[in-house]
Parts: C-alpha cells; structure tokens; sequence
C-alpha cells in the first residue's frame, strides 16, 4: 500500500512519521506524476489559504479532483478538512470541493482557539482519542451521504466519513495513538 501526503505546507512530515510506524509505504506529494501510483492521499493540517494557492501553483487541483472522482481515498487533517468540504463560512479559501460537509474556519473562541480533550470516536472503539485542536475549523452540518464519526461534548461535530473521504477537524499525526490513521488504511484497504 502507498500512501501520499500533500507536502505544500503544514504537518505533512509528522503524517509522514506515522505511516512509516504503521509500515505503509509514505511518499510527500508535490508533482502531479507523484498523485500516480497511489492508493491513498493525506491532505494535512496548516494555513487552508496558502495550501489552496500551492495546490494551483504545483498544478495538483485537476489532478486530484479527477483522481478523487476515480475513487481515491482522501484523508483531511484540520486545514485539509477545510480543502476537501464543499461548503464553507469564515474567509474559505477556494476548495476542493470534493465532500458534502459545510466548515467554519476558525470557528473555536480566543480562549479555546488551541485545547486538547479525549473524544469518543465509536468507529475507533471503546477507548477515547486524544485531539489535539490548533485553531480548527468545524463541521457545521453534514450532507445526507455524510457520516458523522466525532463530536465534542456540546454537540459540535469534529469529524465525519462520506464514503472515502475522512475528515478530522484535529491533529492525529500529533499523538502515538494511531487509529485514526488505521481506520483511514481500513477504507484504502477496503476494509471499512
Ligand atoms: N486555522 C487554519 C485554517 O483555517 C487551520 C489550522 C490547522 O490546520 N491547524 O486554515
């Protein structure tokens, strides 16, 4: 199995860290050439404004629409969340477009701008994940083909699936707790 991580900006280097620990084949992702061959791309955590503008400038937008379209398992981290949604509030960059979520940028107070907490992810089992939020967008709302995965305590939805795209309004690469990137390799793997 090959993974890619878009390497525009961003915490592309830990995301890498973590497939190499669970023994995936981890590549960064700059050139169109290097989305071939892959069965699974990362779009990590960042600034969602100056991804969205490297992803023009390195020609990669086309590319992974169409590979998207084909069926590529997507995983977004944070400011990729951003990338992947359709519809957005709050200053959005242009988008990928590609899932049927609504985000608001920013969205967490001054105060609770940056927070950890232990969340209930059923699809990750009985134990709580720990995530970890640095001025994260969140998901307004779901389309109907949407799965939600997470919330916070107040309701707020932090994470979701629509078919193979996955969507976390956190930091998994920041954490040794790596069922969040497993159960991404479970759907690249068909298994989820
Ligand atoms: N605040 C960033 C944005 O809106 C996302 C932050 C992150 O990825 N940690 O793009």
């Amino acid at each position: 199995m090959k993974i890619g991580v878009l390497a525009a900006q961003g915490a592309f280097a830990e995301h890498i860290a973590v497939l190499q620990k669970l023994e995936v084949d981890a590549v960064p992702v700059r050139l169109p050439r290097e989305l071939e061959g892959l069965d699974g791309l990362i779009i990590p955590g960042g600034e969602s404004t100056t991804i969205s503008k490297l992803i023009t400038a390195y020609k990669l937008r086309e590319v992974i629409k169409e590979r998207a379209g084909k069926g590529l398992p997507i995983f977004g981290t944070c400011a990729g969340m951003i990338l992947l949604a359709k519809h957005g509030i709050n200053g959005y960059p242009e988008t990928l477009k590609l899932m049927d979520i609504t985000v608001s940028r920013n969205a967490f107070g001054r105060q609770k701008e940056s927070f950890e907490t232990d969340l209930k992810i059923p699809a990750l089992g009985e134990k709580p994940f720990h995530a970890v939020f640095i001025r994260a967008p969140l998901i307004k709302s779901v389309g109907s083909g949407a799965e939600v995965l997470g919330k916070l305590g107040d309701g707020t939805i932090i994470a979701a699936r629509e078919s193979r795209l996955l969507v976390a309004s956190f930091h998994p690469e920041l954490t040794d707790d790596h069922r969040f990137h497993q159960y991404f390799l479970d759907i690249v793997a068909g298994k989820r």
